[in-house]
């Protein structure tokens, strides 16, 4: 992917677009992906870097929700485990199996979760991951050596998937461009362009890189914009009544001695009535996640003090060693987008809505990950209605991700970058590139200049965050890396020295965010 040659195809494009899409999100990335793939002209606008907002910060699993089904939300479910078994076909790098395990402290637990989980795997059918058996206490702390043993009567084991969210939105991204669509990042769609009757008929957008104001038009806009749903609505029309609330949730990421072994803990219920999770991921431990209630969405949310000691004070409880605030490696906050309902927001639903303005702007909100592609379907759907475009069937139900290999254990650390592996160690042939970015994290050079020449990555931030994650693993590691980082990706992009002090600048004063003093 060429950032100058996205924004050239939209420069000199000379009819409407098909599908003109706000956001680079899971959301909008999945739409620009099956438009794309059912050959609709499509072009994609996000303002910051792809992944930026809440698609880069979740829990990293792909599941059905064990939760949804207390909640009695068996549809919901079914789609989920629908969806995780097709990711997992169709990304076989990036989405792996993973043994997730629900302790027993008391008699009532293990037939309770039991059943529960029998139920989840019954759900799957035809998709199923593996299935789940309860544990003797000795088996269940094979599985997991750190658990507290004290009282502890055995387990529940299930299967669910994993993932690396920011790694699948840059393949989907890959995957779209693949297929001939036209992404551009550091590009805010500023505005809607109206027809004589008062119709959505495109979009008008700045290049963040060159100022340049873009005119986009197309036939059908769809609004992607995660927890910025209601501000792209407003455009069309200022008194459009809210669809959304935002609530946060964050995680914090440790050593992974703190969960010896490969498989995962899930907390069913923990004190403010929430499932909790410590998973392993890129070799650390991640625990999470939060549910609070926040007013104004924005793209660096900020985690509360009283959600990291709630995340610390439950994780204590299970592990033989508690964490504390000293072996915080990272702190990540991410923001939902919930469609308006009763009650709190961790009882509101996980569904996704799809809702047309007046103007015609096509809006898609809510879900999850895990339904991205399900919700893409339906989103392209209903735009070729609407847009009267050519009526083809959606394709991704059985579409490769860009990346796709089958046995991506064989490339080590390259795991996560599939069939493109092979092209970065290429680029590592080069001893300058070979070199390690930081002890403390598997990242080297070549996967810099990669980012920079194929990823459309920017910044430093843009490496550091998503093209790799090393600011989720390690927030002082990754300070550590942004010179090195900022030296390299000057040289791919034609910058000069005060542009590497700035980024130097700018990711420091980033990156302390997502420390924990
Ligand atoms: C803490 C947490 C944990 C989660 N864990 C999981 C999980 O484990 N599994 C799972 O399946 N789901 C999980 N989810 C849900 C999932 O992450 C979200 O549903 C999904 O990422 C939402 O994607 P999105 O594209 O709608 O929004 P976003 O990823 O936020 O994308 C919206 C994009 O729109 C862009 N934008 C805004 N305004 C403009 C504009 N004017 N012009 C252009 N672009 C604009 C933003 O920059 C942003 O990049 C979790 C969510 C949270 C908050």
């Amino acid at each position: 992917m060429r950032r100058e040659e996205m924004v050239r195809n939209i420069r000199e494009r000379q009819q409407p677009w098909d599908i003109a899409v706000i956001g680079g999100g899971a959301t909008g990335m999945g739409v620009a992906v099956d438009a794309a793939a059912r050959g609709l002209g499509v072009v994609l606008l996000e303002a910051h870097d792809f992944g930026k907002g809440t698609s880069s910060r979740s829990t990293k699993l792909v599941h059905g929700g064990v939760r949804y089904l207390e909640q009695g939300n068996i549809p919901l479910v079914m789609s989920a485990l629908k969806e995780r078994g097709l990711m997992r076909q169709n990304a076989p790098h990036l989405v792996h199996d993973l043994a997730f395990i629900v302790p027993n402290y008391s008699w009532w637990e293990a037939p309770f979760y039991g059943i529960g989980l029998k139920l989840y795997d019954l759900l799957a059918g035809k998709y199923g991951f593996g299935a789940s058996r309860l544990l003797s206490k000795e088996e269940t702390l094979e599985l997991l050596p750190a658990l507290e043993p004290n009282e502890l009567r055995g387990g529940v084991v299930y299967y669910d998937g994993q993932f690396d969210d920011a790694r699948l939105l840059i393949h989907l991204a890959m995957t779209a461009a693949d297929h001939g669509a036209t992404l551009v990042n550091y590009c805010p769609a500023t505005g809607l362009t109206r027809d004589a009757d008062g119709y959505v008929n495109g979009v008008t957008a700045r290049d963040e890189e060159t100022g340049e104001e873009l005119t986009i038009p197309a036939r059908m806009v769809v609004n992607a914009t995660g927890v910025f749903t209601d501000s792209i609505r407003q455009m069309a029309d200022p008194a459009a009544e809210p669809l959304m609330v935002t609530s946060q949730g964050i995680h914090l990421v440790f050593d992974r001695s703190f969960l010896k072994g490969d498989t995962a803990l899930m907390v069913p219920k923990t004190s403010d009535g929430r499932v909790l999770f410590v998973i392993p991921w890129h070799g650390h431990a991640v625990a999470g996640t939060t549910d609070t209630p926040v007013d104004a969405p924005s793209l660096e949310p900020r985690p509360l003090e009283e959600e990291i000691e709630f995340v610390l004070e439950t994780a204590s409880r299970f592990f033989v060693r508690p964490p504390s605030r000293k072996d915080v490696l990272a702190v990540f906050v991410g923001l939902r987008p919930l469609v308006k309902g009763e009650g709190k927001t961790s009882a509101l639903s996980r569904d996704h809505l799809i809702h047309v303005d007046t103007s015609g702007l096509l809006t898609i909100t809510g879900g999850k990950w895990t339904t991205y592609r399900h919700m893409a379907e339906d989103t392209v759907d209903h735009a070729i209605t609407l847009g009267k475009l050519a009526d083809v069937e959606c394709t991704t139900k059985n579409l490769r991700i860009h990346g796709y290999v089958e046995d991506s254990a064989a490339l080590g650390s390259l795991e996560v970058y599939g069939s493109d592996a092979e092209a970065i160690r290429t680029l590592a042939k080069d001893p300058v590139l070979a070199m390690q970015l930081h002890p403390a994290l598997p990242y080297i050079a070549a996967e810099v200049v990669w980012a920079a020449r194929e990823e459309m990555a920017r910044t430093v931030e843009d490496v550091l965050a998503r093209h790799t994650r090393a600011l989720f693993l390690h927030a002082e590691a990754a300070i550590a890396m942004a010179e090195p980082v900022a030296r390299l990706l000057a040289a791919e992009l034609g910058r000069d020295e005060a542009w590497i002090k700035n980024q130097v600048k700018e990711f420091g004063a980033l990156a302390e965010q997502y420390r924990v003093v």
